[in-house]
């Protein structure tokens, strides 16, 4: 087979802030451990907004997008297989966790278990380039490669395509700061940020047994997504001053604030914030901060200190909050419908569109279709 006799169309970001385009990329030569996906669909994320703006370092445009996508193998060479040992064969509907290349080999991986700070780890979509060869890295593309290795997921039986592109990255991401958050029984939770990930943490934070959840958000069209994944409470932060949130904050929690407050706004304002709005001695888990919005004070006497607080980050997610995140969809998805956050779906030429929807906040989740 020639491999230049074939094209696929994908949607490129050429360099921060110039307009996407649809370019055309050879069919790669199929490597022995690879798989080539036929794209059902793959999210448009808040992080993409980011890149559009060049605001995370290590990027190397011209970048196909999309780091969390669905597809049908296509083309699978050798021996591939899934984490429970089964192989992955021509027609399979799968997912991959986006993260590739950790290397199991280093300080961070070793020692300190942290793999999302390993230093050799790459990201479909993210850092790996269009190019150079094989490329076809990212889901806004009419095909995805998969590198030798790639950690992928077959779509569990009774999962839609349209439930797992619904929740995302966000839901991953939710899982990871949810493990983190160490819900007790009937706690109360706050979350800062109805997008993606704080509206999969509210869902979460009630399976976890939370006996509150109020989320803290905007606009109206993602606060009616909360209420209908289950929050007690919602407050749009675009109406309120900081200072009315905090005395309904505090009312709607007997006084005392919330015990955990989970971050998935952003906006680094809302840290400051998050730590006056949580009680004394709770947990503030600060998970939105993926990419760089600048610096804000905290007073850490009285923020951290005094308040015996308990602050967490919590950067990305690994492959068990990708594989989790499928049994959540297969235990729960009949309870919680992720695929009604997808408001709206965008062919290759429209990313453009999607993207200043997204920022825009004008849907809750965009999802391009090439
Ligand atoms: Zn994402
Ligand atoms: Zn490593």
């Amino acid at each position: 087979m020639s491999p230049s006799t074939t094209f696929h169309r994908a949607a490129v970001m050429p360099a921060p802030g110039m307009p996407i385009e649809v370019r055309t990329y050879p069919a790669p030569t199929i490597e022995e451990g690879a798989v080539l996906l036929r794209t059902i669909a793959s999210e448009v994320c808040g992080t993409d907004v980011h890149l559009h703006h060049g605001r995370l370092a290590g990027v190397p445009y011209p970048l196909i997008p999309g780091h969390v996508s669905i597809g049908e193998v296509e083309r699978v060479r050798g021996g591939v297989y899934d984490v429970n040992g089964l192989p992955i064969s021509r027609g399979d509907v799968v997912t991959f966790l986006d993260v590739h290349g950790t290397c199991n080999a280093c300080w961070y991986c070793l020692v300190a278990k942290a793999t999302t700070r390993c230093p050799h780890r790459k990201v479909y979509g993210i850092t790996y380039g269009a190019e150079p060869a094989p490329g076809l890295a990212g889901g806004w593309s009419e095909r995805i490669y998969l590198r030798p290795n790639t950690r992928i997921i077959r779509l569990a039986h009774g999962v839609t395509p349209d439930a797992w592109i619904g929740a995302g990255c966000g839901l991953p991401t939710a899982v990871h700061a949810i493990e983190l958050a160490r819900i007790g029984l009937g706690s109360k939770v706050l979350i800062q940020g109805s997008g993606p990930v704080g509206l999969s943490a509210c869902a979460l934070a009630l399976l976890s047994g939370a006996g509150w959840v109020g989320v803290i958000g905007a606009p109206e069209l993602r606060l009616a997504a909360a209420r209908s994944f289950g929050a007690d409470w919602t407050m749009d932060v675009t109406q309120t001053t900081d200072k009315e949130r905090l005395r309904a904050v505090r009312h709607a929690t007997g006084g005392h604030g919330p015990d955990i407050v989970i971050e998935a706004s952003g906006n680094p304002q809302a840290v400051p914030e998050g730590c006056e709005l949580v009680r004394d001695a709770g947990r503030y888990v600060i998970v939105g901060q993926y990419t760089d919005h600048g610096d804000v004070g905290i007073n850490p006497h009285s923020h951290i200190n005094k308040k015996h607080l308990e602050i967490r980050g919590c950067w990305g997610s690994d492959f068990s909050h990708v594989y989790r995140a499928m049994e959540i969809l297969v235990r729960f998805g009949s309870r919680i419908d992720w695929s009604s956050l997808i408001t709206k779906r965008y062919g290759l030429e429209e990313v453009g569109a999607a993207l200043a929807d997204v920022e825009a906040q004008r849907v809750v989740k965009a999802v391009i279709v090439p």
